[in-house]
């Protein structure tokens, strides 16, 4: 079988083709910059780098340029079904969808939980269908693993009519990925079948951790929308909501505008000055840049006190478990980590560590008890094996 994923934004539009059952990666790429006469498709076959300009595209086009590559590159007709990341599920969606007249209502329903992703993801869902009319869709959402947190974490301690008419409360995101690396972590401790209690660590551009208790999220650090929680690339994470207020009559603009500071020009790129890279940032601290190593440090202490904090929904700790970009890379930022954790019985392997745990089955602690591990993700082989399992 073979699922083509699709993940459409606001002016890009990312695509592959998987074996769900191998994880075998066929082809890959982005149409990105839509809508500007810079747009392109970029991608990746059999190890070979391509570029194909594609001036003025938007959407539609776009996609119709990725269905013709598709044909030239002979895969167009091997394709089982379509797998659409779409971004918020609201309370509807628990599990993978099926796209029916009645899946594109529930997430258009939600489109003011997700106002910048939502809309973007039903378009993609609708050009893939115009333009595969015989495949079967399938809508897997960012929001669904996390449907199983119990109220005492969904739940902001505000008006309960906020929750119950306004669906104001926790979601959470990145729901593909802790819910990949979570079964992936239990295979590896053989504990998928036993009473578990794990964290998974998700450090991309977006930064968010995870409560797995017996494979289930049982707490989340993203919210309502993915501004709350840690810190991130360009992200505040958590801060006092009274700040808005302050800032906008210290600014003289208005609570939107703020909000959009959070989200763009704040976590480690707002803290730095220099970048919301972590990477670069590490360079530029190794160099002595004093403010690239303050939005590291902040980073990191923020992180465990919150890695230290859902260890209270879980009642044990088994592992704390690494991914995305930062997770998966970078040797600093886990030993920092794993030393704040040291009195949760975490105790690094500083070789381990700077293999990335590919030696041990991505253990980078030393010792029986509680351990931490990188596992890599992968959210485009979950998207392909759910539409597999749906399509099948
Ligand atoms: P996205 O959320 O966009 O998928 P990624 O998961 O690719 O992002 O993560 C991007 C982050 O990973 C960036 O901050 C980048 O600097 C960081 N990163 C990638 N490789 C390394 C590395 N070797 N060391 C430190 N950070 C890294």
């Amino acid at each position: 079988m073979q699922i083509l994923i699709l993940n459409c934004g606001s002016s890009s539009a990312k695509f592959a083709v998987m074996d769900p059952a191998s994880g075998v990666e066929l082809i890959a790429g982005l149409a990105q910059r839509l809508g500007s006469p810079q747009a392109s498709l970029d991608w990746k076959w059999q190890g070979q780098k391509h570029t194909r300009a594609l001036p003025g595209a938007d959407h539609q086009p776009a996609l119709r340029a990725v269905v013709a590559l598709l044909h030239e590159v002979g895969l167009a007709a091997g394709i089982n079904g379509v797998g659409h990341r779409v971004l918020h599920g609201g309370a509807r969606f628990s599990d993978p969808a099926l796209v029916t007249p009645a899946v594109i209502a529930g997430i258009e329903a939600c489109i003011p939980l997700g106002p910048l992703h939502n809309p973007p993801n039903l378009l993609g869902i609708r050009i893939a269908q115009e333009l595969f009319p015989g495949l079967p869709q399938v809508a897997v959402f960012d929001t669904a693993f996390h449907a199983t947190m119990p109220p005492c974490a969904y739940l902001y301690a505000v008006p309960m009519e906020w929750a119950e008419q306004h669906q104001a409360r926790r979601y959470g995101f990145h729901g593909t990925s802790h819910r990949f690396v979570a079964a992936d972590a239990l295979t590896r401790l053989g504990l998928t079948d036993q009473p578990s209690g794990i964290i998974t660590v998700h450090l991309g551009n977006g930064c968010s951790c995870a409560a797995v208790r017996d494979g289930r999220s049982v707490d989340t650090t993203m919210g309502l929308t993915p501004l709350e929680g840690v810190v991130m690339g360009t992200r505040s994470g958590s801060v006092d909501p009274a700040l808005i207020g302050y800032m906008a009559k210290r600014l003289e603009l208005p609570a939107d505008k703020i909000i959009d500071l959070l989200n763009k020009q704040s976590g480690l790129q707002g803290l730095s000055g220099l970048s919301n890279d972590m990477r670069t940032l590490i360079e530029h601290a190794g160099q002595g840049h004093a403010r690239a190593r303050l939005a590291i440090e902040v980073f990191c202490y923020v992180l465990a006190k919150t890695i230290a904090g859902l260890v209270v929904p879980l009642g044990r700790l088994d592992a704390v478990v690494f991914t995305g970009g930062i997770g998966e890379n970078s040797v600093p930022v886990r030993a920092k980590v794993v030393e704040l954790l040291g009195f949760l019985g975490l105790s690094l392997d500083v070789n381990l560590n700077a293999g990335h745990g590919r030696t041990a089955g991505g253990r980078i602690t030393t010792g029986s008890g509680s351990c931490a591990l990188v596992v890599p993700t992968n959210e485009e082989l979950m998207i392909a094996r759910d539409t597999a399992a749906l399509v099948a």
